[in-house]
């Protein structure tokens, strides 16, 4: 806490008090150094990509390897997957710069969550290249919540593209929705290499990885979880992870439910 002195005089010059001003300078000067940790990190994660690709592009250059059948479309591979995780990159960060701003805008609309989420279960399905099997256990009934549903697809999307990413070969995912205490909470669970317990917290912060060279090798960017958790929170929602290393991890989110409607659905 810093502190500043201010003598208050009177009319003839007599001091007739003291002002003081106390601030949080703690607080201030973690912000201020959060801040230059994410340039930092913006700037490493740039990067590295930039790097690896100018490596390959520069081999390609050298002599003819440009022309080798066996060599080009593999190094033009390898560049290609490096400007798709810097587009990645730089799309997630706009979305945490576009939330960072006051201004930053929800378009809530109240939605039947039961047909929501079947609805994004199903396209992932779709699009499963993987052997990896996506279990529902969501309750027969409807659920109603006041959601911008866009925002709360791409929650859905990180976590479930995260849960597929660190599944094994024959894995399955399990979406649970579960209803507690007018709240509803999503459950998404897999078989995976699990998150060791001192690095659970971390997860959801800006640019964390358990393990860098493996997220990478993933394609991750380290901010999928960061900007679900804001997104969450945006919600009047909480975000958290349970995991057990080598079993599996469970990402659970809750939301407010906005009203009950008993009966089954058709
Ligand atoms: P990334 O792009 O690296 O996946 P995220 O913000 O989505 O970034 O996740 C942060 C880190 O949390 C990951 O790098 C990984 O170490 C860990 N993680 C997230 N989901 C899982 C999961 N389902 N199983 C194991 N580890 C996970």
């Amino acid at each position: 806490v810093r502190a500043n002195f201010s003598e208050v005089q009177d009319e003839n010059n007599e001091m007739s008090g003291i002002i003081t001003v106390l601030s949080d300078v703690t607080e201030q000067e973690k912000i201020e150094r959060e801040r230059r940790d994410f340039v930092a990190n913006v700037s490493h994660e740039l990067r590295t990509p930039l790097t690896t690709m100018r490596s390959y592009l520069e081999a390609l250059t050298e002599g003819n390897t440009w022309k080798d059948e066996n060599i080009a479309p593999k190094f033009l591979s390898v560049t290609q997957n490096e400007t798709e995780r810097m587009i990645r990159l730089v799309n997630d960060l706009l979305q945490l710069s576009k939330m960072d701003n006051k201004d930053y805008q929800l378009h809530k609309e109240r939605v039947n969550y039961t047909d929501f989420i079947h609805h994004v279960v199903d396209r992932f399905e779709l699009n499963l290249k993987e052997d990896i099997t996506i279990t529902r256990d969501i309750p027969n009934r409807n659920y109603y919540v006041w959601i911008d549903k866009d925002k709360i697809i791409q929650v859905l999307d990180n976590i479930i593209s995260n849960a597929i990413k660190y599944s094994p070969e024959g894995g399955e995912i399990i979406v649970q929705v579960v209803e507690e205490k007018h709240q509803l909470l999503t459950k998404i669970s897999d078989e995976g290499v699990g998150i060791p317990e001192k690095n659970l917290d971390k997860i959801f912060d800006r640019f964390y990885r358990v393990d860098k060279a493996r997220s990478r090798q993933l394609g991750g960017t380290g901010l999928g979880l960061a900007i679900a958790k804001e997104l969450i929170e945006a919600h009047d929602g909480e975000v958290w992870a349970n995991s057990k290393e080598h079993e599996g991890t469970t990402i659970t989110f809750r939301l407010p439910l906005m009203q009950k409607k008993r009966g089954h659905r058709k």
